[in-house]
């Protein structure tokens, strides 16, 4: 078999970075270790590897049905050619994810790619969309994306089948942050152990709301750590005897949970923004302004990838702070871009665009591979930003909203993903095959929580996300 000396390199060291995660998994005592993938439908699912025979585990990966990319977070299975009972693909770690889970016994985790028996990518993957589509940006545009996945989340307690907020506090209270500081402290320590930094935290808006952000990283390590980083919160807060919930709308007269994305576009060394520009509007280059317009482009569409459940359109609405409207501005919370504002002084550095139409209930690796490939789009076609929003779009009139195209976002899951069907460029960008097996979950749940009160739409959101 012909290899590239690089290729004989790369292999040697996934060698020695499977043998490190062995060493550490035995000296640290380990039982299980996980091996986790966020599924179609935004769930994080897994299954673990005794300590054994983790070694072969680590290189052969674990077997799964091909069906688990048609579940939906009700576990109902979607009717997808190819996804039911017979056939299996592999779930294969990427040493290079290894952590040791600060919130269950004696266990690891590593984050796997879905490959097929014969060890190609699996195409209904997220992980690898998103691969593919660093790819392509680095390849095709000299482009390497850094983003901060920012979350907001709800800290519940559970009596009987209801769900509560655990207080009635107000934003960045300190009353709030109190009343959260024994769960909040150990989810610090346990993101921090994991290799995730820490950027900030406060009690946010809504009862029980929580904000705590984490340093960005190239793509897809940024995935990867919001994947760990739900993983470690909910885990901790159940130490607590505490439901920790990302669901967009937990609850209806209480704020949503946005979990908006930062990133901005770096040259392939990482080491110059591209998307900075003293002397452009707002800072903003020529490139990051395409990116942007192709955001807006895409948007009625790509939200069925970033605000991906049927409870994402409940947040999605005017005077929440959420953005409900396809408009830009800077700082303006209101519009579905935010041009965050640079620090002073470090504005090469710290120019990012933000997008607010983007929840946890995404799988994050799909929500970012469907930027990325929006964004892309907007360079290739160099489209024009319409004019910059500095009022809330709402108070905006018809007529104004129109001639910039600030439409109102989709109103359901069921709109956005009649739009994704319409957006050849997403579904290209895709690929057939997690194109099918997304909408079809999708619209899965749109039938079967259709059938439903919202009673069972609050409770399945704010359990399972
Ligand atoms: N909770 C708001 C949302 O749903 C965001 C509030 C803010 O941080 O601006 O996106
Ligand atoms: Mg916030």
């Amino acid at each position: 078999m012909a290899t590239t000396l690089a290729g004989t390199a790369a292999a040697t060291d996934l060698d020695a970075k499977r043998r490190e995660i062995v060493a550490q998994a035995e000296a640290s005592g380990l039982r299980l270790v996980r091996f986790l993938y966020c599924d179609n439908d935004g769930i994080i699912r897994g299954k673990s590897a005794g300590i054994a025979n983790l070694a072969e585990r680590l290189e052969t990966g674990i077997g799964l049905t091909v069906a688990m990319q048609a579940f939906t977070l009700l576990d109902h299975l979607a009717s997808v050619d190819g996804m039911g009972p017979v056939g299996e693909i592999r779930l294969v770690p990427d040493p290079t994810t290894f952590a040791i889970a600060p919130y269950a016994p004696h266990t690891g985790t590593v984050l796997v790619d879905m490959q097929t028996l014969d060890g190609q990518p699996y195409p209904a993957d997220g992980r690898g969309f998103l691969k593919r589509m660093i790819g392509r940006a680095a390849g095709d545009h000299d482009l390497s994306l850094i983003a901060a996945f920012e979350p907001e989340w709800s800290l519940a307690i559970k009596t009987g089948e209801d769900f509560s907020p655990i207080d009635d506090s107000g934003c960045f209270t300190s009353t709030g942050m109190n009343i959260a500081a024994p769960v909040i402290d150990e989810i610090v320590a346990a993101l921090e152990s994991q290799g995730m930094t820490v950027e900030q935290y406060y009690a946010e808006l809504g009862w029980g709301q929580q904000e705590l952000s984490i340093r960005h990283a190239p793509a897809l390590q940024a995935a990867d750590h919001h994947i760990l980083y739900r993983e470690t919160v909910r885990g901790i807060a159940l130490r607590h005897g505490r439901y920790a919930s990302f669901a967009p709308k937990p609850w209806a007269d209480q704020a949503g949970n946005g979990c908006h994305l930062h990133f901005s576009g770096w040259d392939r060394d990482q080491t110059v923004n591209r998307f900075y520009d003293a002397g452009g509007q707002y800072n903003l280059s020529t490139l990051a302004r395409h990116f942007m317009a192709g955001i807006l482009d895409h948007l009625p569409g790509l939200v069925a990838l970033t605000c991906a459940s049927v409870n994402s359109y409940r947040r999605l609405q005017p005077h929440m702070w959420a953005s409900a409207y396809r408009a830009w501005g800077p700082d303006n919370r209101e519009g579905a871009v935010r041009v965050a504002s640079p620090f002073k002084g470090h504005e090469a550095e710290s120019t990012n665009v933000e997008l607010k139409s983007s929840d946890s209930s995404a799988n994050p690796y799909i929500s970012l591979g469907g930027v990325i490939a929006a964004g892309l789009d907007g360079i290739e076609r160099k489209l024009t930003l319409p004019p910059a929003v500095t009022v809330d779009p709402y108070n905006l009139s018809d007529k104004e909203r129109q001639t910039i195209g600030a439409d109102r976002l989709p109103q359901s899951l069921k709109e956005a993903l009649d739009n994704l069907k319409r957006d050849d460029t997403l579904l290209k960008a895709l690929g057939e095959r997690l194109a099918t097996s997304y909408i079809a979950v999708k619209e899965l749940d749109v039938e079967a929580f259709a059938a439903e009160d919202d009673a069972f739409e609050f409770r399945q959101h704010i359990y399972k996300y």
